[in-house]
């Protein structure tokens, strides 16, 4: 009989990853070995706030009873088929999404990237049957500082040189404006414009939210123009902003909306193109597809992750609570925060450099107690999941004033 494996401390672990793991990430210095609703805990049993929430792919928290009954049930019963034959519980999940978003398809696929990439294309395919492209020819106008995914032809019209340098060949066909500049992006359309792609807050470049009238003023332009709106709500969607979709905010509906992060509750990967009939019908059998899209675990816990949205009562929390929270960020201006914009349960804040990077205070508030993640320079991104307490939440925002008040 071999003695059983001693546990591994967080610090070995760590040590552990760095011969065997890639480098593309540079994770806080925590091992997270479980988790419940707003908590992890690491390998040393030490208790940490989530106020990340694995960048809004778990707005429900960790392991929600109702999306883990979800997937228990379905792994009891049958987990994939393939899209070579009907599974039953995809039907359900399309025509649920279709409905809490008002739009008519939907095309499942499973990660963010995915579903940009989908929806590219889609909207090329679109401008050439429809709107009469000539072949080859389609643009999609994007803005700059996006983050759409990680895939060669989404990194081909990202602005951010640490994440395309290295990589080129790039896909062309896109044309790249300033976000929230209207008069810009009305002229890089033309009639060769397939689409525009933006997000409707920018969550990567620090929680960007465009002036009032901005969404509004694409959704006219593009209409106007005879160019579809393709709205990347991977990060800013399903509650997060107070509403199941952040475009709601200006009463916009997109031709084609893409989903993801917290469309799989934080169990599984699930991301959807979802738009209007007259867009997905482009697709025919062969021209599209993806082994694991729809799969029948999937599409399960995609249906329950729609199901807690059905309610609005998440919608709802994450207003309520945005309310603490920007109180709480605007007592902090001039203690340490020099500006913040939030919406919902979503807030960047950009600390004051003299204090230290965003890194930095993402350090500091971790042997806090208190998870967080910066997106670049000195902001930070605070995003808890939508199941947080008033209380927990106060208690995050005292960590931060803590951090701050000690300074350098
Ligand atoms: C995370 C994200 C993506 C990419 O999603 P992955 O699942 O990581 O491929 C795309 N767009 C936005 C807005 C995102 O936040």
């Amino acid at each position: 009989m071999t003695a059983p494996a001693r546990a591994r401390s967080s610090a070995d672990l760590i040590r552990a990853e760095e011969p065997v793991l890639a480098h593309n990430y540079h994770p806080l210095p925590v091992v997270v070995a479980r988790a419940e609703g707003t908590w992890v805990e690491d390998v040393e049993g030490r208790r940490y706030l989530d106020m990340l929430a694995g960048y809004s792919a778990l707005n429900f928290g960790h392991r929600h009873p109702v999306l883990i009954e979800a997937a228990h049930r379905q792994l009891d019963r049958l987990t994939l088929t393939s899209r070579a034959f009907h599974n039953d519980q995809l039907a359900e999940f399309a025509e649920r999404l279709v409905a809490l978003t008002g739009l008519d398809m939907m095309l499942p696929m499973n990660t963010g990237a995915e579903a940009v990439e989908s929806g590219i294309k889609v909207a090329r395919k679109w401008a050439y049957d429809v709107k009469g492209v000539p072949a080859d020819r389609a643009t999609i106008v994007v803005a700059a500082e996006n983050f759409h995914g990680r895939t060669t032809t989404i990194v081909s019209f990202s602005t951010d040189e640490t994440a395309r340098a290295g990589f080129g060949p790039f896909t062309p066909g896109f044309r790249i404006v300033p976000y929230n500049d209207l008069a810009a992006l009305e002229a890089a359309v033309d009639e060769s414009t397939a689409a525009v792609l933006l997000e409707p807050i920018q969550g990567e470049a620090g929680v960007i939210i465009p002036d009032d009238g901005y969404l509004a003023g694409v959704r006219e332009l593009t209409r106007r123009t005879g160019c579809l709106l393709i709205a990347d709500e991977i990060q800013s969607g399903l509650g997060r902003t107070g509403r199941t979709l952040a475009v709601e905010h200006e009463g916009v509906v997109p031709d084609v909306l893409l989903l993801g992060k917290a469309l799989g509750g934080g169990i599984v990967p699930v991301s959807a193109v979802v738009a209007r009939r007259e867009v997905l019908s482009v697709l025919h059998p062969g021209e599209h597809g993806s082994t694991f899209g729809g799969n029948p675990l999937a599409a399960a816990v995609g249906s329950a992750v729609v199901g807690l949205l059905e309610s609005g009562e998440y919608q709802r929390r994450a207003t309520e609570l945005g309310v603490v929270l920007r109180g709480g960020l605007k007592s902090l201006v001039g203690r340490g925060v020099v500006d913040f914009r939030a919406r919902g349960l979503w807030a960047g804040v950009d600390i004051d450099p003299a204090i230290g990077t965003g890194r930095e205070i993402s350090e500091r508030l971790m042997r806090e107690g208190v998870l967080v993640k910066d997106t670049h320079g000195s902001t930070i991104r605070l995003a808890p999941p939508l199941t947080i307490t008033g209380a927990e939440l106060e208690s995050a925002l005292e960590t931060l004033e803590k951090v701050l008040a000690r300074g350098v």
